[in-house]
């Protein structure tokens, strides 16, 4: 099968009580598609400005992951700014700068177009509308977004909430997106809307995906040392659809094992700022941790 991601390649500035890091590489398609790298070879949709690192690009390759969907425009890269208290699971956007991203007309590459897999990560709802425009009946389509776009534009992404199969929220954006304070009946509430399943992200609590007959929990890997949150969500879901496009399969049993390899990929990447923890993560590493859940949750 085949997995294309949409989603930003950024440069983020995020303080945590770890310390602080300036512009280092991030944005949603780069974690997403790295967390899946260990899967599947991904495919990338999005763009930079001409001030990206070459050797970022390299790690990218060097991960297996196609590149023909990255374009680089003149102009600066994206880059968004956070901050974390003491609690990882509250962040502050301090300054998103869109730049090469404000007028990215994505267009897809013919061989992406017959994807069976397509995640569409927290961009401009515009941008993931005219994505789902150009793909020739993909099996499997999954959402993220962020709170920008709840807040400016909530239309367009119900929108494009209306055509797809796996909507992927934190507590807070869900929370924030349905009005509603009860995390289940705001979940179930989405579930009117389109999508087949709702996965809920509660941080160091773990994540539960909803479906309309179905409820699956997953522990968050009980993390002692959470350095830098950022990219946990899109990790997840790197995980969880790099691990479907894998084993061709989208049962219940393929669904639940994809939520604790999300899970296991999102507590990886929060060990170390940006992707560091991504530069020397083997599969083996994975594996023990995927098998550190089952004792986790056996009783
Ligand atoms: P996560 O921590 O998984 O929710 O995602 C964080 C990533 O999303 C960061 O690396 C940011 O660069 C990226 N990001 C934040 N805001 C936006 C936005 N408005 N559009 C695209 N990407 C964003």
């Amino acid at each position: 099968m085949s997995l294309v991601i949409v989603g930003s390649v950024a440069f983020d500035t995020i303080e945590t009580p770890h310390g602080r890091r300036e512009k280092i590489v991030g944005g949603s398609s780069t974690y997403c598609a790295l967390a899946a790298s260990f899967f599947t070879q991904p495919k990338i949709v999005s763009v930079i400005g001409e001030d990206f690192p070459e050797e970022a690009i390299d790690f990218l390759k060097e991960k297996g992951i196609d590149l023909k969907g990255l374009k680089k425009s003149s102009g600066k890269t994206f880059h968004w700014e956070a901050r974390y208290g003491h609690d990882p699971n509250q962040r502050k956007t301090v300054k998103t700068e869109l730049n090469v991203f404000e007028v990215f007309k994505p267009d897809l590459p013919v061989e992406y177009r017959r994807a069976d897999i397509i995640f569409l990560g927290n961009i401009d709802p515009d941008q993931q509308e005219e994505i789902l425009a150009q793909v020739e009946h993909p099996k499997l389509i999954a959402m993220d977004t962020i709170n920008l776009w709840i807040n400016t534009k909530v239309d367009s992404l119900l929108k494009v909430m209306e055509k797809v199969d796996i909507f992927f929220g934190n507590e807070e954006e869900i929370k924030l997106l349905t009005k509603e304070p009860n995390l289940i009946k705001a979940g179930k509430s989405l579930l009117e809307r389109g999508p087949s399943f709702v996965a809920m992200k509660k941080g160091e609590h773990g994540v539960l995906v909803l479906g309309k007959d179905f409820v699956f929990g997953v522990l968050a890997h009980p993390c002692e040392k959470v350095v830098d949150p950022t990219g946990a969500g899109d990790s997840f879901a790197g995980g969880f659809l790099g691990y479907l496009d894998k084993v061709k399969s989208f049962d219940e049993i393929a669904l639940r094992r994809a939520a604790v390899f999300g899970s296991v990929m999102a507590s990886f990447v929060i060990e170390d700022f940006g992707i560091q923890r991504f530069k020397n993560l083997s599969y083996l590493e994975i594996e023990k941790r995927y098998n550190q859940f089952k004792n986790l949750v056996s009783f």
